[in-house]
């Protein structure tokens, strides 16, 4: 009996090697394809890979001539290349570690979001109305991450929705019409905030409205309609992503987005789904 157990274990032993060794390559590969399928999108971490990649080269030939000199910079800047890395994706990690930490905890409803149909209908007859009048918008709902910081440095309005509300704040020329406004559950928090631009690589014939967009829809997982004043086409942008919508499913789609789990990737930003 115990011959036998000794001449299996080894072999159940090196199996579970196997096993372990397969498996620890597969979590590198799955890593390393996310770093490139982030890089490819994102000229500024395109940029980053291509500094570094020339200061590992440099490093390499400064070891093997013998240029101490030269190598101690290069030591230190892979030693601080960390720190850096740390510094210049603060958000992306910031967004990267909020969805790793969420659960289903933030599976959304209309009334968790503490918002009712009839205030989407509001909202919804307020923008229809703007894309056939070509009046630019700008509209983002708060969810689970807070925009106490641009509703702050904004107008403060916290008035209840209604469709005269909106068309009044965007009526060109009037002092509220700049910017964006937020809302936030059942009330309009404020209007004229600015957000800041995308970190990602947005279509060219996007103007600073579509591009605010997309950039508080990359730092936040909340949720934004755009009407252009150029074309008066309207786009719901999350996670990174403007998707193109027709008039007449604005509301059935703007109620898929506000409830959907943000689970997107930052992956596939700037993508424009038309
Ligand atoms: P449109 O299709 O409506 O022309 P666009 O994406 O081409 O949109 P612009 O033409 O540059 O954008 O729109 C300018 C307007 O966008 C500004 O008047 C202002 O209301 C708004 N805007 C610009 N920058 C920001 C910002 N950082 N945050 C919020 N709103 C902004
Ligand atoms: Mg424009």
């Amino acid at each position: 009996m115990m011959d036998f157990i000794n001449r299996i274990f080894p072999s159940i032993n090196s199996a579970y090697q196997v096993f372990i060794s397969i498996l620890d390559i597969l979590i590198v590969a799955g890593l390393i394809y996310a770093i490139l399928v982030i890089v490819k999108n994102n000229s500024k971490t395109l940029r980053i890979l291509k500094g570094a990649v020339i200061v590992v080269f440099i490093d390499i030939i400064a070891s093997y001539m013998q240029l101490r000199a030269l190598q101690s910079i290069t030591q230190n800047l892979i030693s601080w290349g960390f720190l850096v890395f740390i510094i210049i994706f603060q958000p992306e990690i910031r967004v990267f570690l909020e969805k790793i930490g969420r659960t289903t905890m933030n599976q959304y409803t209309l009334a968790s979001l503490n918002i009712k149909e009839e205030e989407i209908d509001e909202i919804t007859k307020a923008v229809i109305d703007m894309s056939k009048t070509k009046t630019g918008a700008l509209i983002t709902f708060e969810r689970n991450v807070s925009l106490k910081d641009y509703i702050d440095s904004g107008v403060k309005l916290d008035s209840k929705i209604s469709t005269e509300l909106l068309l009044t704040i965007f009526k060109k020329n009037t002092a509220l019409h700049d910017g964006a406004i937020i809302i936030q559950e059942d009330q309009i928090a404020c209007a004229s905030t600015y957000f800041p631009p995308p970190s990602i690589d947005v279509l060219q014939s996007f103007g600073s409205r579509h591009r605010a967009a997309i950039g508080i829809s990359e730092i936040t997982d909340s949720i934004t309609v755009v009407v252009s004043e150029e074309t008066g086409a309207i786009r719901i942008v999350e996670a990174g992503k403007a998707h193109f919508i027709y008039q007449n499913e604005f509301k059935e789609k703007l109620i898929q987005y506000l409830t959907s789990h943000d689970d997107t990737y930052v992956e596939e930003v700037g993508d424009l789904d038309e």
